[in-house]
């Protein structure tokens, strides 16, 4: 077995020299992450997966307090300054506040403080909650209430002094009247969803980089060198703490924010007075309700203590204050509107449907779609008809338009709709009916039996699929020809000039001459239209596994393309293989069909048996399968890395008249060179065919085949009366088994590799 990495070690299982290493591993990971998001306006990893790490790191700090390192991750708050301001040193050091992920963990919270001031559980104890805002955080230094200095939080000691840009900024007034003498104020500079949206828009028309989420582009707006630029920039900001004070604010910290607000700040609205951790997470879960309409990020709650006199006895605990909390929300989930219901057309017809959602920031991401995958999700059923989310009764909840949905994202997959709240449901809502035609082209679109999708047959007549199609009939691990990108490849269907992959290699002839002519074309001149068709003409001799790739067949791809090409070595063979394959493949579909039923059975000792028992039933059918459709059949399904799916999939494609014609008047352009027949002289495997099972210990499967293939062996994915060898490794199951009862040579790795002389 392979041995863990150690960063998938639990902390509890760490041994000391582990956790050592493991410190040293999160310190500079912690810190690279930091010197990112402060520094350079562009996260490397999640909130919540940085949140997993810091935690990561203070339990194995907690278990190895020896082992503490001088740059602790625990004691840090920022990053390293950015080059190019000047620095300030913080009067009052800026502070990071602890956070807590669930109701538990802000229960905890008001007990230890009961705890740490000696206050009976009944005694009242009351905190301010407010939302966090995700923005930036700002200090702002008043004396004699005129703006002297404004600095960012940088490592929380020292930070940038960005005095010029803060001007800018409507929200920070320049001055203020009845104010301290000295005050600092602090709060949080953010841009809202809006100004958001449309600073992205400008920058795109200047060709200027896109802000990932609106943190980023606040943080790169206030971090400009030129206040000017800063100017230009929508930025807010909610003041909500203070720094260095030469007089108190009030007695309480509600009070202090209502003196701010009374100097001229903006303060949250949502900030109220709690009388416990039952009414602080009662506002919380409204804080969450609201996140999506809100207008601008937030991440979390803040609590504090309000009796400012209690908040100093309490006082801190190294950077973070025992007196504040941060209740952050769930980082990759998020609660928005569902609007409407698009269905894309991909290249090999399937109709997907994606949720077009009141835009929320879902893990630092503004997310405006979601995947609602395929019907059967909308319905809320899985592929075999399980309910994927029940309701209290157990019944699936189906997804409609104008529901109230979550929003979920993981790393860089795509977000999904996760789960709807039928208490909000608009009474109208009807269930979503997916539509039987596609809406590209109007022809039918069916689902298949066992596929989950729902599939335009419009094929060729599709533009959707016909664009997709020969976009990746010229990209580049397929056609690839110079010149001829997805950009033209789009613009010649639209203009009718290319409408299937033949055209391609027509094209000279139709517009090298004569009236119409590519060198005429707008962003086309003499020299690039003849270098095209140069280009399209060197293409015309290609290697098998580029064709078989660039057809688009569902199921195969690259790898499977040159298994395949490997295999019949010529397109003839191929095609005629697959063609007389045909029969089999018919009956192997009402063979899968027949079992299903046996399959969703619970498991029981005769399942398989029963399994086994339909299909060969299936099979024996009259009126009987041609014996060499079987044959070929068995022979592509063997091909390694190939198996029914694929098989499937291909016999389909080429069969289908109108996909089997185009495919036709490709090939009759092109000079398909044969595949590469391995150099097997003297090869002791040359021409036989093997299978590898268990695992192998000595080299990666991948390996073995390529190593097998490359003496001229055929690799196959399951053993045969034609299989020669097999390969067992250790845990080898039924293929060693069925080997056994056909007679065919097994042998162990290292005599397999004593045969190929390794
Ligand atoms: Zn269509």
């Amino acid at each position: 077995m392979a041995e863990l990495a150690i960063g998938d070690i639990a902390v509890e299982a760490l041994t000391e020299t582990q956790a050592r290493a493991e410190l040293a591993r999160l310190a500079e990971l912690l810190a690279g992450a930091n010197l990112a998001y402060h520094t350079e306006d562009a996260p490397e990893i999640s909130d919540a997966a940085y949140d997993a790490l810091k935690r990561r790191n203070a339990a194995i700090e907690a278990r190895f307090p020896e082992l503490k390192r001088e740059d602790s991750p625990s004691e840090q708050v920022g990053a390293p300054l950015a080059e190019g301001f000047a620095k300030v040193r913080h009067a009052v050091r800026m502070m990071s506040l602890g956070n807590a992920f669930d109701a538990e963990e802000v229960r905890d919270f008001d007990a230890r403080i009961r705890r740490y001031l000696g206050l009976a559980d009944d005694a009242p104890l009351a905190f301010t909650a407010e939302p966090k805002i995700d923005g930036l955080s700002l200090s702002l230094r008043y004396e004699g209430g005129v703006l002297v200095q404004a600095a960012t939080r940088g490592d929380g000691a020292e930070g940038e002094n960005v005095t010029a840009n803060a001007r800018t900024i409507a929200d920070i007034p320049e001055r203020l009247d009845g104010a301290p003498e000295v005050l600092e104020v602090r709060g949080e500079v953010y841009m809202s969803h809006a100004d958001f949206a449309a600073l992205n828009t400008r920058q795109e028309a200047q060709g200027g980089k896109r802000f990932a989420n609106p943190r980023n582009a606040a943080a790169g707006s206030l971090r400009q060198l030129d206040a000017e630029i800063t100017r230009s920039r929508p930025l807010k900001f909610f003041a909500y703490a203070w720094g260095a004070l030469s007089a108190p604010l009030a007695e309480t910290q509600m009070g202090a924010i209502e003196r701010l607000h009374a100097l001229g700040f903006e303060t949250n609205p949502l900030t109220v007075l709690c009388d416990g951790p039952q009414e602080m997470l009662a506002h919380y879960a409204r804080i969450e309700e609201q996140r999506a309409t809100l207008g601008y990020d937030i991440d979390g709650v803040v609590y504090k203590v309000n009796d400012l006199a209690l908040q100093a006895r309490l006082g801190f605990r190294s950077t973070t204050p025992r007196w504040a909390i941060a209740h952050k929300f769930p980082a990759e989930l998020a609660w928005t509107r569902l609007e409407s219901i698009d269905i894309q057309v991909g290249r090999t017809g399937a109709l997907s449907p994606v949720a077009r959602l009141t835009p929320v920031t879902v893990g630092g991401v503004v997310v405006s779609n979601a995947t609602l995958h395929n019907e059967d999700y909308i319905a809320g059923r899985d592929a075999r008809g399980e309910v994927i989310r029940p309701d209290p009764e157990g019944h699936p909840k189906d997804i409609r338009l104008g529901d109230w949905v979550q929003v979920y994202r993981a790393g860089d997959v795509i977000p999904k709709v996760a789960d709807v709240d039928l208490s909000k449901r608009p009474e109208d809502a009807r269930p979503y009916t997916f539509p039987a035609i596609c809406p590209e082209c109007g022809s039918e679109a069916i689902r298949e039996e066992g596929d989950a999708v729902r599939r335009c047959t419009g094929g060729l007549i599709c533009p959707a699929q016909a664009v997709e199609k020969l976009k990746h009939f010229v990209s580049r691990a397929a056609f690839d020809i110079e010149g001829l990108g997805a950009k033209q490849v789009e613009q010649f269907y639209r203009d009718g000039w290319i409408k299937e992959p033949a055209d391609i290699f027509t094209l000279k002839a139709r517009y090298g001459s004569g009236m119409q002519q590519l060198k005429n074309r707008e962003g086309w001149g003499e020299k690039s239209a003849a270098n095209l068709f140069d280009a399209i003409d060197e293409r015309r001799r290609i290697a098998l596994g580029r064709v078989i790739f660039a057809l688009g067949i569902r199921h195969v791809g690259e790898v499977v393309a040159n298994d395949l090409a490997r295999h019949y070595l010529r397109w003839d063979t191929l095609i005629a293989a697959v063609d007389t394959a045909r029969p089999a493949a018919a009956r192997h579909r009402r063979a899968e069909a027949a079992v299903e039923a046996e399959r969703k059975a619970a498991a029981s000792e005769d399942r398989r048996a029963r399994i086994k028992e339909t299909r060969d039933a299936v099979w024996a059918d009259d009126p009987q399968v041609p014996p060499e459709a079987r044959a070929a059949w068995d022979d592509l399904v063997g091909v390694d890395g190939i198996g029914t799916t694929v098989a499937v999939a291909l016999v389909t494609s080429f069969g289908q008249e109108a996909e089997r014609a185009s495919i036709d008047r490709l090939v009759a352009h092109l000079d398909i060179q044969e595949a590469e027949r391995p150099a097997t002289e003297g090869s002791p495997v040359a021409g036989k065919t093997v299978v590898f099972t268990g695992s192998l210990e000595k080299m990666t499967r991948a390996e073995a085949k390529a190593r097998a293939e490359a003496l001229g062996a055929k690799v196959s994915g399951s053993v045969s009366k034609k299989t020669d060898i097999v390969v067992a490794g250790p845990g080898a199951g039924s293929k060693e088994t069925k080997a056994r009862e056909l007679g065919v040579e097994i042998m162990d790795e290292d005599a397999w590799l004593a045969l190929i002389g390794a």
